[in-house]
């Protein structure tokens, strides 16, 4: 993705960094999913954790593009909210997230402090525990599965931030793409179906002309033999 897309012109755009948006904790989790389509810049343990994490969402945001016919086998039916649960559930067993609060005291000591619920993922936990979390507490907490989807052109993944929810493309680029190659598609259609009329026409002409060139010889032929 060159261009800019439209998060950018949202709300929490990064000051430090204007062409940049802040990531949200869901922009989080599709960044790591579409590292998967660049295994080779992506660390092996992580790559494992968030290929079964992306295994999950699929049955929950359906892939455009595997609707047209390129289904992986491995994919389960999608959407399918109740598999996904099921799914997520498993996994979160096999890996404990553990919860951690801290008591931030200032000045040290001091008994009325702020209690902090500390982002497991600061504390040492492995690659799947992070997926684990990151999917429990952006996706399904925060509801953030009904603003993840995948593009319609390339099937990257991406946060909609549209008000209705009716965002399709992860940027302008694939919307342009994916309209223009429709326009050239429809366009080629019907200059085939233009095509084919003439030719239509043409053969109906033929046959007339090979008809009567057929019944005249044949007369002829009648009345010589
Ligand atoms: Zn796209």
């Amino acid at each position: 993705m060159k261009s800019r897309t439209s998060h950018a012109k949202k709300k929490g755009t990064n000051p430090h960094d204007p062409g940049h948006p802040v990531l949200t904790g869901l922009g989080e989790v599709v960044r790591y999913l579409n590292r998967l389509a660049h295994p080779q810049v992506f660390d092996p343990k992580k790559r494992e954790a968030w290929a079964k994490a992306e295994r999950v969402l699929a049955a929950l945001v359906p892939d455009p593009q595997a609707r047209q016919g390129t289904t992986i086998a491995t994919q389960p039916p999608s959407p399918d909210p109740v598999w996904a649960v099921g799914a997520f559930n498993r996994l979160a067993r096999q890996v404990p997230v553990p919860l951690v609060v801290q008591a931030v005291l200032d000045p040290p000591g001091d008994k009325m402090g702020r209690l902090v619920a500390t982002e497991p993922r600061l504390r040492r936990i492995n690659a799947l525990q992070e997926a684990v979390w990151f999917l429990w507490r952006y996706v399904f907490d925060d509801q953030g599965w009904l603003r993840l989807r995948r593009c319609k052109k390339c099937s990257l993944w991406f946060e909609d931030q549209t008000r209705n929810r009716s965002q399709e493309f992860c940027n302008a680029d694939c919307l342009n793409r994916y309209w223009n190659r429709a326009k050239r598609r429809n366009a080629g259609a019907a200059a085939l179906k233009k095509k084919g009329k003439a030719r239509l026409i043409l053969e109906r002409l033929k046959r007339q002309e090979a008809r009567s060139k057929a019944s005249k010889p044949a007369k002829k032929g009648k009345h010589a033999g």
